[in-house]
């Protein structure tokens, strides 16, 4: 299976929280985000948009399909002028990937692996904060606490795999988190098939990464990850799951060709652990120059 663009469409929306905008409305978006563009166009844009950024963000949003079941959706940066941007440069390397070398020679997919409009998803700030969600009213005897102990688990795993190469850190509270992984069910996504003239319902996916771009109160470009694990995952595969989501949130924003990477574009029945070809290609993703993490007051406006 390949990966493309199922569909891909813009729209802009204004967020007021973390969870919560303003409508639903297509239209209401739109206004909302041109009465935004308007005010921001003044000489006072970088001030003004660091003053209300917690409050406000402007985002155009695609999806794409990352196949492997999972799908990720792209919010663009706030509608800031080329300008107004931090310039993209590299941060320093991370410790563990610093002194990483690969010495199978295995190669990477660095090739495969996505730029956004700000460049590559680094992260510059560690440890990166992950919240899971957990059990509200843990009955343990039941089937469904059962079920829902054993997701709690296979996550946590993930993050105790990915922890050895970038520093994360587990927190109970998804506010203040930078990746938040919940137990539900992506939602279907319908495509139009143009031949039969059909709305066409996919199956069921196991997993939907999101990321989004924010402007921090200390006003640093910043972006942060929502990533819904099905609950219908079983086994060894809520840990894959969780492994190869993780991967796209932590920077790999692409997939292997590799049966035998975590970030392999399809679900198979023997779910590869993180290898050398994953790291090797986080490591290239982590050189590479990003808007992400720079302030926008800094001298390269
Ligand atoms: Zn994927």
């Amino acid at each position: 299976m390949k990966y493309l663009d199922l569909q891909r469409f813009k729209f802009s929306s204004l967020y007021k929280t973390h969870n919560s905008y303003s409508s639903n409305s297509k239209r209401a978006r739109q206004s909302c985000a041109n009465k935004t563009q308007n005010v921001l166009g003044t000489a006072t844009l970088t001030k003004l948009l660091a003053a209300i950024a917690t409050f406000f963000l402007v985002v155009l949003t695609h999806f794409h399909n990352l196949g492997n079941g999972d799908v990720a959706i792209a919010q663009k940066p706030p509608q800031l002028s080329e300008t107004a941007l931090p310039a993209a440069q590299v941060h320093p390397l991370p410790p563990f990937l610093l002194q990483w070398q690969d010495k199978t020679n295995s190669g990477d997919y660095f090739s495969g692996v996505k730029q956004t409009s700000v460049g590559y998803l680094v992260w510059s700030k560690f440890p990166v904060k992950v919240y899971l969600e957990r059990p509200v009213e843990l009955d343990s005897a039941s089937f469904e606490g059962r079920k829902f102990q054993e997701w709690v688990k296979g996550v946590l795993q993930a993050v105790q795999e990915w922890k050895v190469y970038l520093p994360l850190e587990v927190v109970e509270k998804p506010e203040i988190a930078d990746i938040r992984i919940g137990r539900s069910r992506p939602p279907l996504q319908a495509s139009f098939n143009r031949e039969t003239r059909e709305f066409q319902i996919p199956r069921a996916r196991s997993a939907q990464t999101r990321y989004e771009f924010y402007i921090s109160q200390q006003g640093i470009l910043s972006h942060r990850y929502n990533i819904q694990l099905s609950p219908d995952q079983v086994g060894n595969y809520i840990a894959a799951a969780a492994r190869h989501e993780l991967g796209h949130a932590l920077g790999i924003w692409g997939h292997s060709p590799l049966e035998t990477d975590a970030l392999y574009f399809s679900q198979v029945r023997n779910p590869s652990p993180i290898s050398p070809r994953d790291i090797n290609t986080l490591k290239r993703v982590y050189q590479q120059p990003t808007r992400l993490g720079w302030s926008l007051s800094s001298p390269n406006l």
